[in-house]
């Protein structure tokens, strides 16, 4: 088959269904010595069909294709990178243990490079060194969900999606909206307080207008009285149907009340961070309440026989170089690879080759 039969067959251009009949009547047209041979009139009986060469706009595109495709390829890509419907896959794509953990994550896919590279990665250690939000700046206006929401079993969370509800969850900081999109939980928390770690944490997603996010979180610290917060309850009541990733089900009447009283009254934390699962893109606007919120131990366990482990470990502080690219930068092997090489290539030895 010659490179204009191949290329029509690729393009799809003028061939029926019956590619072998028309493949071998090309073949016939094309080749003077086949029509000589003494069988030849079996195979000239059917009139040759035309070929038409493909237009040169597909021949571009194509070669267009294919430089793109090799370029992304060679830099590390997969097929599933470039197929614009994984991205969900991708997203949920990770894990909190080993290859797939934190440690790999923005080896996942070239989107979480913020992962090991960005200088404002959440969660942190909170202390005095990072400022305080004053209570007065912020405005937290959640209505009471007495219908509930719906609640899903991501695989690496419990999260309560409350965007596009018939009345919008928001929380006014220094006089911008953000509206709530959604809120999950960490067993054990994210975040410390002055390096002292608590048993869960719950981050309410927020955006404005302009795409920039805020995330309110608290933590929860156990009882020894048995009370918890009543929202707590709501969301575990029908979590017997939520023990499998990928389930939904719906949470009980969701008030808020109190919560927005905590965030109010109390101290905050404020700092610039970022999502703490992939992408981990940054820039976002964390408000963190000083105290914890009451947590008893039957709901503890609930969350955590759910959610299993999923705390991202804690990221250096804000401004200062991420912790991965420290790490990254301190391998001695690495420095011992560089030497070998070197030492190779000036004795004539290849730099790509194996010892
Ligand atoms: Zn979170």
């Amino acid at each position: 088959m010659g490179l204009k039969e191949l290329a029509a067959v690729y393009s799809g251009l003028d061939i029926d269904s019956d590619n072998t009949k028309s493949l071998k009547d090309t073949r016939v047209a094309l080749n003077p010595l086949v029509s000589m041979q003494p069988h030849a009139e079996k195979l000239t009986a059917t009139p040759a069909r035309r070929v038409v060469p493909p237009k040169p706009t597909t021949l571009i595109l194509s070669f267009l294709i294919f430089i793109y495709l090799t370029l992304h390829l060679a830099h590390g890509a997969s097929l599933r990178d470039l197929w614009p419907l994984s991205r969900s896959y991708r997203a949920s794509n990770f894990t909190y243990t080993g290859a797939t953990g934190p440690l790999g994550w923005a080896g996942l896919s070239k989107a979480n490079a913020a992962c090991s590279i960005s200088k404002l990665q959440s969660p942190i250690n909170l202390d005095a060194a990072v400022g305080g939000a004053h209570p007065r700046n912020i405005i937290i206006a959640f209505p009471d969900f007495n219908e509930g929401a719906e609640i899903e079993n991501t695989g690496q969370t419990l999260e309560v999606h409350v965007r596009g509800m018939a009345t919008t969850a928001t929380t006014h900081l220094d006089g911008k909206a953000y509206a709530l999109d959604r809120f999950h939980f960490h067993t054990p928390s994210e975040h410390r307080i002055e390096e002292e770690y608590f048993p869960m944490e719950v981050h309410f997603v927020h955006h404005a207008v302009d795409g920039t996010r805020l995330v309110l979180a608290t933590l929860f610290e156990l009882t020894t009285d048995n009370t918890t917060t009543e929202l707590l309850t709501a969301v575990t009541q029908n979590i017997s149907a939520l023990t499998a990733p990928g389930t939904r089900t719906r949470t009980g009447a969701l008030l808020f009340e109190p919560l927005a009283a905590h965030f109010q009254v109390g101290a905050l934390y404020r700092y610039t961070g970022s999502l703490t699962t992939p992408p981990c893109t940054d820039g976002v606007t964390w408000l963190v309440a000083s105290e914890p919120l009451t947590l008893n131990v039957p709901t503890f366990l609930a969350f955590k026989k759910v959610m299993r482990f999923n705390a991202r470990y804690t990221q250096n502080t804000p401004g200062q170089e991420n912790l991965l690219e420290m790490a990254a930068r301190q391998l001695p092997h690495r420095g011992r690879i560089w030497n070998w090489n070197w030492n190779r290539n000036m004795k004539g030895g290849s730099v790509l080759g194996l010892p």
